[in-house]
């Protein structure tokens, strides 16, 4: 095994064999590092320490009025306002709180199409670190699979702890992706959370989640996925510095050939499901409200009731 401990200028290396007696310790000072990286041009991945939080991000319709394409049954996204899904908010603001106590860094991700960058760019602004939007014409028409298996694609390549997705979107409203996502990684799943504390020492969290019975108490070791509620905080507002800082932060465009896989399993060709018919709800009619004396009301109601044929004549009598 080998343990080590970083400091500001040092890297202590204990390598630990089986016998305790036996551990070897190695001290390297970062200069040597980076002399030897610059001689023999070895190339390191800068770490930081901290928490390693991930959150997707959809971008949503912003508008009751959703229009679907009659011939393929999909909601037309084009000249309609949008805005980042509310609960993606939270779970931005959620991934922030966590980094301000404990370090580590907030990274948003989102599949859509490259519009999603307004989305990216409010999430930066709040503070996020980095963004990554995943579009590519293949990815057009994915049912929930489809989408969680997009993300799946890209983020088992990324180093996580916590993983952050709303409890629903506004505009498709299934709450299938973030379960989805947690069962293409095989970590464990937090849904509808209301409050969330970590236990950085044994890797573990602590979560409060919202059941229709009340609020249950669940425990996990990270990596874990959460999905946020309603009320787990107060999403902050981004600030002018904020906006303009997110213009120089990193965002990485990721296509189909960056994830690579096969394009079967992506969009339209990798959804198991599809919109098989839409249609309006008919409009309900007007409702008739009965006043008056008591008995009378009574008599009107069962009139009508006759009239409907949903009672007999023989089932009822008024006393
Ligand atoms: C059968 C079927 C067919 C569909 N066909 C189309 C289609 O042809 N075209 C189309 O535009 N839509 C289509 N949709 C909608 C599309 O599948 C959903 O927008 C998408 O799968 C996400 O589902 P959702 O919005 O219900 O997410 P939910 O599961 O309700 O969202 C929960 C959370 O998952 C995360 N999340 C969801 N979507 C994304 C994303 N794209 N990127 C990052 N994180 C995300 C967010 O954190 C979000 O808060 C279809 C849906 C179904 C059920």
């Amino acid at each position: 095994m080998i343990k080590l401990r970083l400091f500001e200028n040092v890297i202590i290396c204990i390598f630990m064999y089986n016998n305790p007696h036996n551990s070897q310790t190695f001290i390297i000072h970062r200069k040597v590092i980076k002399r030897l990286k610059d001689n023999r041009g070895w190339k390191t991945t800068s770490y930081k320490p901290g928490l390693k939080i991930i959150v997707c991000i959809k971008q949503v319709v912003a508008t009751q009025n959703m229009k679907i394409d009659p011939i393929n049954h999909t909601l037309i996204r084009e000249n309609m306002p949008s805005m980042l899904n509310p609960l993606d908010e939270i779970g931005v603001e959620e991934g922030l709180r966590l980094r301000e106590k404990y370090g580590g860094e907030v990274t948003v991700i989102t599949m859509g199409p490259m519009q999603a960058k307004e989305a990216v760019l409010r999430c930066l602004a709040m503070g996020a670190d980095k963004g990554i939007i995943i579009s590519d014409k293949a990815f057009a028409g994915a049912d929930t699979i489809a989408t969680a298996y997009t993300l799946y694609m890209q983020i088992k390549k990324m180093e996580y702890d916590l993983i952050i997705c709303g409890k629903i979107s506004t505009d498709s409203e299934t709450g299938h992706v973030g379960p989805h996502l947690a069962e293409f990684l095989n970590i464990p799943q937090i849904c509808y959370v209301k409050k969330v504390d970590l236990d950085i020492e044994r890797r573990r969290i602590i979560a409060q989640k919202e059941t229709d019975e009340g609020i249950e108490i669940v425990e996990a070791s990270l990596p874990v996925l959460l999905t946020t509620t309603m009320g787990l905080n107060e999403p902050r507002l981004p600030t002018l510095k904020g906006m303009i800082s997110s213009k120089r932060k990193e965002i990485e465009i990721v296509t189909a050939k960056d994830l690579g896989g096969s394009l079967s399993n992506y969009g339209l060709r990798g959804s198991p499901t599809f919109v098989d018919e839409v249609f309006e709800p008919p409009s309900r009619k007007p409702e008739t409200i009965f006043q008056g004396d008591p008995k009378e009301v009574v008599e009107k109601i069962v009139q009508v009731l006759l009239n409907k044929k949903l009672i007999s004549s023989r089932s009822y009598s008024v006393c």
